[in-house]
Parts: C-alpha cells; structure tokens; sequence
C-alpha cells in the first residue's frame, strides 16, 4: 500500500513532525470542552485575533473570535467579499468522551469514599477501571465565583480510580456481554481514605476529612458539587506511538485532532476572498442539543453580528449567509485495524498514511442521520485537493450495516449550505487513549489551509 510517507522529503518530514509537536502541546491542555476554548483563544489572540465586542465596522482581513459560555467558539478572518456571499466554514468538536461527577457524588463505605458519576458520550464502560484518572472541571459558587480545578496532571498530583473486579473473583464477570461487564452506576470512582481525627463519634469520617480537604485546598464546600462540572478524564500526556514515532496515542482526538487542525488552518488565514471561519462545537457526543451544541442559534447569532457591521442589516442576507457557504465538518473517522479488519470493507476503508480522510455520508442502517453531501460539492473538492498535492482518500466508517456514527455535519447542512464529512482516521475511537498518524493530521491541516483558500 503506497501511503503519503514515501512522498515527504526530508524537508517535509521535518514539518510533519514539528506540527505533530505542537498538536500535542494542544491535546496536553485541551482536555475538556472549556480548556479546549481557553487554550483556542489563546492561541487566536496571539495570531490577532480580537473578541467581538463593540465592534462598529469591519474590514477584509479583520479576525475575531466569538466565546459562547466558554465552552463553544466561533472564528472569523473577514473576506474581500461580502459575507452574504458566503463563507468557508471548518467545524469540529470539542468534547470528548468522558466520565462525569455526579451533582451528589459522595459518599463513604466502609471507610472508603467514593465519588458517584455519569458517563458522558459513547463509551465501554469496562475500559475505564483501574486507570490513574485526572479530575478537570469548574465549581461555581453561589457568590458568582468560579473555581478552577485541575488535579492529576502534575506528577505530584493524587489522582482518583474507578475500581475493576479482580480476575480470581469474576467468574460471574467474565460471562457478562461486554456491554455491562462494568454497569454504569457501579463507576464509582475511589476519592479517599482517611478518617477526620474528631473527639466525638462522626457518621462519615472519612468524608468529613475529603470535605475539609477540599474546603482547605478550593474553598469548595459540599452543596457546590450541585453547580459543578467536574470530568474524569485519563491522565497523562499524549505520546509518540510506534518506534518509527509515526503516530500519537492520546485522550481525546475525538476530536480535538479536527478542531487543532482546523484552527490552526484558520489562524494562518490572510485576506481571504471568502469570509474564512472556524466553529468549535461541544455538546455532539451526545447529540449537539443545547446553547453550546452546533443546533445551537449561537453560529447563526455571530453571523448576524457581523453582517449587522459590514453594511446595511437584513435578515436575508443571513440567510444568504449560510445558503451560500461551504463546509468541511470535521470529525475522526475509523482508521483500519489490522486486529479487527473484519468491521470494514476494504475498497472503502480509511487507512493510516493515506491522508485526510472524507465521508460522502456516515450515519448507519442505510445512512440513517448522515448529510450525505451533493457529488457537485464533492468534485470541486477533488479538484481543489490534487491542484494543490493534498493526500486524501475517501472512506465509510465500517461495513454497510455494522453500525456507524453521526457528526455535526447535517446541523449546518440543515441551513442549506453545502457539507462534507471530513477529518482524521484514528484507532480506539471514544477509548481513553486513540490513536491517529501524523502524516494524516498534517495533510488534514493543509487540506483545511486549501479549503479556507480556494473554495468558491
Ligand atoms: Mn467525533
Ligand atoms: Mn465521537
């Protein structure tokens, strides 16, 4: 199989591996939907770009970024054109798989106390337990304050665990389908184990001491769990995988991978003919509902804003706005594995090494859910991917009837613009560590710098 490896010189490989670097760097310190925004803003802000605020006009080549609730990102390089006539629109998400902490998490048993927690997104539960596991998140306080919490990343951190049974006891287990070998409700995470020295008898000592614990360290009392969102996320950094270093296992290219690339495409957007834009989405694990997901009127209310600035206001040109505009929805796609290559077909498999991978369609039992883009809109991409020497193949996620997964691709498509599913193929999708190839993040990156450049 000839893949884009053979075709770097030197030269190249140095600049696969270079960007490689600094997408780790991204991965490392996005590992929740907010760190994601917060360290995008900063990466923006030091490329020019400005928050939207009080803005009176606009100009091609001006560059902002609209913050929904921390939590979801609009990016914009204004084009020589109106925007009415359209924009070039990169969109990926932002959350990732996860385990959640319950609103009333704790609770003590037999002097272990334990937090109480929610999956988030699709996931094998069993693939969660005894991992050392990182505690990311805010606590908002009745007072307006809003804490920041990060425990485990450092190595001198504690970090928490969900329990597995172990193997001498699991006869009963080990016969369960892999779909509750590990029930929900028993990912208790394990948080603590001493007692609170007291003179009177306490009924739950050991929680009473986490709780002052945790008043001492983040003057967080226990009633704040209510207006928290604390994730459980695998701790560690991301990593090199292969002795060749060909490859990154990490948490969470599902799809930072897109949004890191996508960005980064934008923030080396220059006077573009076309309004270029980058949407960072949250929510589209668990079907991009609410303020901060891609049905969200957010997108569509930063369009406004910026038309609102650019001319005459008018309703139609919003929506002139988005029917004239195309997109790339970015989201990972499943890369063929040797040890399971029975879930694929072969003709229409993403490979590692052969580039930025597009869907025509995903979605699942004959395409159900899938935006399933026009062949008018896929053929311009072609052209526009071999005149510039991008690498990229074409691929469906899994066999016909397998199953199958959805993106954010159908939201936008839903405003009649024209969108294609594309992104990068990884291994383990939605498992604490995935897997992806740096030759396919670097030649998504320059798929996406094409994209924003000359679509039309
Ligand atoms: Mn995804
Ligand atoms: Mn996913």
């Amino acid at each position: 199989m000839k893949t884009v490896w053979e075709k770097y010189d030197a030269k190249q490989m140095k600049a696969v591996m270079a960007f490689s670097e600094d997408y780790k760097d991204f991965l490392d310190h996005a590992k929740t939907e907010r760190e994601a925004v917060s360290k995008s803003i900063e990466l923006a802000e030091k490329a020019g770009f400005k928050e939207f605020r009080n803005v009176k006009k606009i100009k091609a080549g001006d560059k902002f970024y609209f913050n929904n609730r921390g939590k979801s990102l609009a990016l914009f390089v204004i084009g020589k054109k109106p925007i009415e006539e359209g924009m070039n629109i990169l969109g990926a998400h932002i959350d990732s798989p996860r385990i959640d902490v319950k609103q009333n998490p704790l609770y003590e048993d037999n002097g272990l106390v334990l937090m109480d927690t929610h999956y988030y997104g699709g996931i094998k539960k069993y693939q969660w337990t005894a991992r050392p596991l990182a505690i990311h998140g805010v606590v908002c306080k009745k007072d307006g304050t809003k804490i920041d919490i990060c425990i485990g990343e450092k190595e001198s951190d504690p970090i928490v665990e969900i329990s597995d049974l172990l193997i001498h006891l699991a006869k009963d287990q080990m016969s369960k389908p892999g779909s509750n070998v590990v029930e929900g409700e028993d990912l208790n995470a394990l948080a603590g184990s001493i007692p609170a020295k007291s003179k009177k008898e306490e009924k739950d000592p050991v929680k009473k001491n986490l709780l002052d614990i945790l008043k001492k360290d983040y003057d967080m009392e226990e009633a704040d769990f209510i207006s928290a969102e604390l994730e459980l996320v695998p701790c560690g950094k991301a990593r090199d995988l292969g002795l060749d270093r060909s490859m990154i296992m990490g948490y969470g290219h599902d799809d930072r991978i897109c949004a890191y690339t996508s960005l980064a495409a934008l923030l080396e957007s220059d006077k573009p003919e076309r309004t270029s834009v980058c949407i960072l989405t949250d929510k589209e694990e668990i079907g991009s509902i609410g303020s901060t997901g891609a049905q969200s009127a957010f997108f569509e209310n930063s369009v406004a804003e910026l038309i609102n600035v650019q001319g005459e206001y008018n309703d139609l040109k919003i929506r002139h706005a988005l029917e004239n505009s195309r997109m790339l929805s970015s989201d990972v796609s499943a890369a063929y594995d040797p040890n399971y290559p029975q879930v694929n077909e072969a003709k229409n498999a993403a490979y590692f090494g052969k580039g930025i991978s597009f869907n025509k369609y995903t979605g699942s039992r004959g395409k159900s859910g899938s935006n399933d883009a026009p062949a008018e809109f896929i053929a311009k991409i072609r052209k526009i991917m071999d005149e510039n020497d991008v690498a990229f193949q074409f691929s469906e996620l899994g066999r016909v009837d397998q199953g199958g997964g959805g993106t954010i691709a159908y939201v936008l498509a839903n405003k009649n613009m024209d969108v294609v599913d594309a992104g990068i193929a990884v291994q383990n999708m939605h498992a604490p560590y995935e897997t992806a190839s740096k030759a396919d993040i670097y030649e998504a990156y320059r798929a996406y710098k094409v994209f924003l450049k000359e679509m039309d």
